[in-house]
């Protein structure tokens, strides 16, 4: 096949075929295609898009460029969530182990901080001793044993969309719609489910700002969910402010930690009910809410969090959170508050996290005031910690700009 003839088919709108499209997956995955040639394929394809047909063929060779799970019999449904990426999103943390504890079966392969999104993977990876890597088997069994397991993306499963997810983001072809179908369903059904549950985040601190490119993507993820007999509905929630009350990567585990142990967070609860229930709904289940609040005021859902953070090798009784160099954020008058630019904070975050040499798993920003609540001048809006005073203090000055008061 002509590497350069498909570019130029591309350019002129000619649909590539299944085995046009695995040629081009499987080549450049062998190193047959140089990163400048496939650059060329996806910028056409950042341009020009793809037909459905040609999504459903190209996450098929995505799945097809590794393994892909079979768990056999198991006696519940098999499901997964994904979220398109927040601020403070730490859903998947409760939620994962709920649905677990309600019967399901949770093969979780999450990513690492995306933009100004956090990662659930360096979250967890936070808690001393986690284990994100894991062989097949060895996924495998955590899910059939205990009910859940979350690991970061593998060599064997979709190498294909590890490689091309990196040329991606050097190349600024991240945000186009097949390439994100193919990546995202690629790995999700390389996971051998059987439902998914997509978390579309809209608003400031989104991806997606607003609810149409939000349904434009839901409809494509479903369309590609069904041509693999798997079963996809998709929640829209809000994501004008940051989730609950701590954004950061350890302090995220202990309030997800709270709210399995019972601690009431109407905000961040409210998301995984939405989310909880249209899932154990596809799974089968009515009486939903009941269902999850069950699942956590009998310890079930908390305990099977505790067993999978064990046999990942994570190590949950040396987490105290430090609350290092605290510089308070206080109002300058009276008023309603309204979070304007979520992403703002999140790229504030990821920076004093990830920005020094060293993680500081211990970094983060508590915030005590969220959209709508009254404020009166001086009262401290948010507070935040890291190991670095001058980036506290810095991060300060600008997080003024991420809200206002009316
Ligand atoms: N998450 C993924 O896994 N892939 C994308 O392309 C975008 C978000």
């Amino acid at each position: 096949m002509n590497f350069e003839k498909l570019i130029q088919d591309k350019n002129i709108f000619k649909n590539h075929s299944k085995p046009e499209l695995d040629f081009i997956v499987n080549s450049y995955l062998k190193g047959d295609l140089s990163d400048n040639e496939m650059t060329f394929w996806l910028k056409s394809i950042y341009k020009n898009g793809m037909s459905i047909r040609e999504t459903a063929d190209y996450t098929e060779s995505i799945i097809n460029s590794g393994d892909k799970l079979n768990f056999g019999s198991l006696d519940g449904y098999i499901i997964d969530k994904h979220s398109t990426g927040g601020v403070g999103d730490k859903i998947s943390l409760i939620l994962g182990p709920i649905l677990a504890a309600c019967g399901c079966y949770v093969p979780m392969i999450v990513g690492r901080h995306l933009g100004h999104t956090g990662g659930t993977l360096d979250k967890l990876e936070s808690i001393p001793g986690y284990n994100g890597n894991l062989s097949n088997n060895e996924f495998k069994n955590n899910v059939k044993n205990i009910g859940i397991s979350i690991i970061g993306q593998t060599d064997s499963i979709c190498p294909a969309d590890k490689k091309i997810y990196s040329l991606r983001h050097k190349t600024n072809t991240v945000s186009s719609y097949p390439l994100i179908c193919g990546s995202i369903m690629g790995k999700k059904i390389a996971e051998g489910i059987q439902g998914l549950v997509l978390d579309i985040k809209i608003g400031n601190g989104a991806f997606m700002k607003d609810l149409e490119s939000g349904e434009k993507l839901s409809d494509l993820l479903k369309l590609i969910g069904e041509n693999f007999n798997v079963n996809v509905e998709s929640v829209f929630t809000d994501m004008n402010q940051p989730i609950g009350r701590f954004s950061g990567l350890r302090c995220e585990i202990n309030e997800s930690i709270d709210i399995l142990k019972g601690f009431k967070c109407t905000e961040t609860m409210n998301i995984v009910y939405d989310l909880g229930m249209t899932a154990l709904k596809i799974a089968g289940f009515t009486n939903t809410k009941k269902m999850i609040d069950n699942a956590i005021n009998d310890g079930n859902a908390y305990e099977i969090f505790e067993k999978m953070i064990y046999v990942h090798g994570g190590n949950l009784d040396s987490i105290n959170h430090k609350f290092d160099n605290v510089v308070k954020v206080r109002s300058s008058s009276h008023g309603v508050l309204l979070y304007t630019n979520t992403t703002l904070i999140g790229d504030l975050i990821n920076k004093l996290t990830v920005g020094n040499k060293k993680i500081d798993t211990n970094a983060g920003i508590q915030f005590f005031k969220k959209n709508n609540d009254k404020i009166y001048k001086n009262e401290v809006i948010c507070e935040i910690f890291s190991k670095n005073k001058l980036s506290n203090e810095l991060a300060k000055k600008q997080i003024l700009n991420s809200f206002t008061i009316t």
